[in-house]
């Protein structure tokens, strides 16, 4: 058999030609099947049996259990298939008829995020706080950090100020013998006080820096202390970053979370070099127990003091390892139709077709690093944007047709005219969906009020994208779009489309799709996000032993209810690295 031949058979349609191929005996060598020459010491390392376990494999999709070697599956079957691999060191866990999935993969997470400024000791309250609250917060810190050089810290309410715009005046008034900077709610703006205008040399000399905003007084022409966008990363480009055991500190903790709720691997979207070294060494520890894929800030303007791609770019190959491939590129293609930094094909409500944060010289850039192996991930929320990268894929595969195996990935597509969604299969682009934002809630109110009703048709179109046999995945977007990165949370967006976070007979916004679909883009479709498909991403056998064992069969129960499962198991690598009955 032609392995070049089935492989590329597999690519030109995902879904559809996994049904056309299952059972012809072409599965093992076109890209989705495990090695299944590998030979196997006969004694199993752990045995699970007694288990209802849902393999997401389209040939076997149910077992009984399974049997692990060296942190691979060596069996996957019924408990008389396992049997023969028990020998007189092998552990047994009986799952008493639970049900198990492949570990869950986070196709988009920002793990150091969420608890690194907390970590880094940053000034940090709820955006429900009012002035006098944020006076007093401010007050309290200083008298405890007596000492900080610069203030740091969010995230204010836009609705404090006029037009959702704090000024160097207000911020002064809280402090000023230092440094200070507090961003807003929405992450996208922040306000300067004079000591950190001075100290980022922003005057009302300085120009508008591409993709970023100023804001000058119409009078004086002076900065007001108002930044939006990259704006900010001047300031940030300014000021020393945290120390490495403070990004160690934010990601463990991230960790531990992520491993307490079944993920055993994600894509780490902003992967920068403090981050590069705390993965190395937890995985020289042994204490790393995530399969993870990094991808690298590319934007000129996403430079800071730790992201500067030229270094990480030249480094990314000496830290690939079995646990940690810095594969990726990353680029905000654009920025959220909510400021209309997004391109879309339909005018917004009030004009205009938005923006891209990127041009011609990023996708220079992306046609090189993929030309060069690189996975290209986009950040496109808007079905212009989306469309616009379409085209650089298109040039990409053109200039160089052998590339096709090789999947690239646009996070979000918010967005999805109905016209661009063959392209996703056809170029072998992965789309990834964030859906814990796919229901009715303020979020989309206010994107339909921004976008219109007509380009909201094609808001979340993941089902069709499904339907269409395009590589999906799924991403949480951990902290920028979501409270958490509960998988759970994110299955049962998509097979409801409701709130997940309150009890509700809400209509469905948009398409749910199965559970069997939801269970597989949040598994295979993540590991082949990450060019993983072929280790990771189901319980088959010679792939990595990643499995989840949940309390409660999710095919079932009342899908309204899969947020209230409980994880009893988590196995990375045949190592139950969370048990519920422990962590009591
Ligand atoms: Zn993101």
């Amino acid at each position: 058999m032609n392995d070049q031949l089935s492989r590329r058979d597999f690519l030109k349609c995902a879904a559809v030609s996994i049904a056309a191929l299952a059972g012809s005996g072409l599965m093992a060598g076109c890209g989705m099947g495990a090695d299944m020459t590998e030979k196997w010491d006969e004694e199993a390392n752990i045995v699970f049996t007694n288990g209802k376990i849902y393999t997401v494999n389209k040939k076997n999709p149910f077992a009984e259990a399974v049997a692990i070697k060296d942190g691979k599956f060596m069996e996957v079957g019924s408990a008389r298939d396992i049997e023969k691999f028990v020998g007189q060191q092998t552990r047994i866990v009986d799952l008493g008829g639970a049900f198990a999935v492949p570990g869950f993969i986070d196709s988009h997470i920002h793990p150091a995020q969420p608890y690194l400024h907390e970590e880094g000791g940053a000034l940090l309250f709820p955006e429900s706080f009012n002035k006098d609250q944020i006076a007093e917060a401010f007050a309290a810190y200083l008298k405890k950090n007596p000492n900080v050089p610069y203030v740091i810290g969010e995230k204010w309410g836009f609705g404090l100020f006029p037009n959702g715009r704090a000024n160097k005046k207000w911020l002064d008034s809280l402090v000023s013998d230092r440094p200070a900077l507090l961003r807003d709610e929405g992450r996208h703006g922040a306000v300067a006080n004079t000591a950190m205008l001075k100290l980022a040399g922003i005057t009302k000399d300085t120009p508008q820096p591409k993709y970023g905003f100023i804001e000058k007084d119409p009078q004086t022409g002076e900065p007001t202390g108002y930044l939006a966008e990259t704006a900010m990363q001047t300031v940030f480009s300014k000021i020393p970053m945290y120390p490495d055991e403070v990004w160690e500190r934010a990601l463990k903790r991230v960790m531990q979370k992520l491993t307490a709720w079944g993920v055993t691997a994600y894509t780490d979207a902003s992967a920068n070099a403090p981050q590069f070294r705390v993965y190395r060494k937890m995985e020289d520890e042994g204490s790393l127990n995530f399969h993870i894929s990094g991808s690298i800030p590319m934007n000129d303007w996403a430079k800071d003091r730790v992201v500067d791609p030229e270094p990480l770019v030249a480094m990314a190959g000496e830290y690939r390892s079995p646990l940690f491939d810095p594969i990726g590129r990353k680029w905000w293609g654009d920025g959220t139709p909510l400021s209309k930094t997004s391109l879309m094909v339909a005018e917004y409500a009030d004009g205009g077709h938005g923006t891209m944060t990127t041009d011609q010289i990023d996708f220079d850039r992306m046609i090189e690093e993929a030309k060069k192996g690189g996975l290209v991930m986009v950040h496109a929320m808007g079905d212009g944007t989306v469309r616009t990268l379409l085209d650089v894929f298109e040039q990409i595969r053109k200039l160089n047709p052998e590339s096709i195996s090789q999947s690239h990935h646009l996070a979000h597509c918010s967005f999805l005219r109905d016209e661009d969604i063959p392209r996703f299969c056809r170029l072998n682009v992965v789309a990834e969906f964030s859906p814990l934002q796919y229901y009715r809630g303020p979020l989309t109110s206010l994107a339909e009020e921004a976008v219109g009703a007509e380009s909201m048709k094609y808001f979340a179109n993941l089902k069709q994208t499904i339907d269409s046999g395009a590589h999906v995945a799924i991403g949480s977007d951990w902290p920028t779009g979501a409270m958490d990165a509960n998988p759970l949370r994110m299955l049962q967006v998509l097979v409801t489309r409701k709130n997940p976070y309150e009890k509700n007979n809400d209509k469905p916004l948009g398409d749910p799709i199965r559970l069997e679909d939801a269970i597989r883009v949040m598994t295979l479709g993540g590991a082949y996000s990450m060019r993983k498909e072929k280790e990771l991403g189901s319980i088959e056998k010679g792939k990595a032993a990643d499995m989840v064992v949940l309390d409660q069969n999710l095919f079932e129960i009342d899908p309204d209810s899969i947020i209230d499962s409980r994880i009893v198991y988590t196995i990375f690598t045949g190592k139950i690295v969370y048990d519920a009955n422990m962590s009591k």
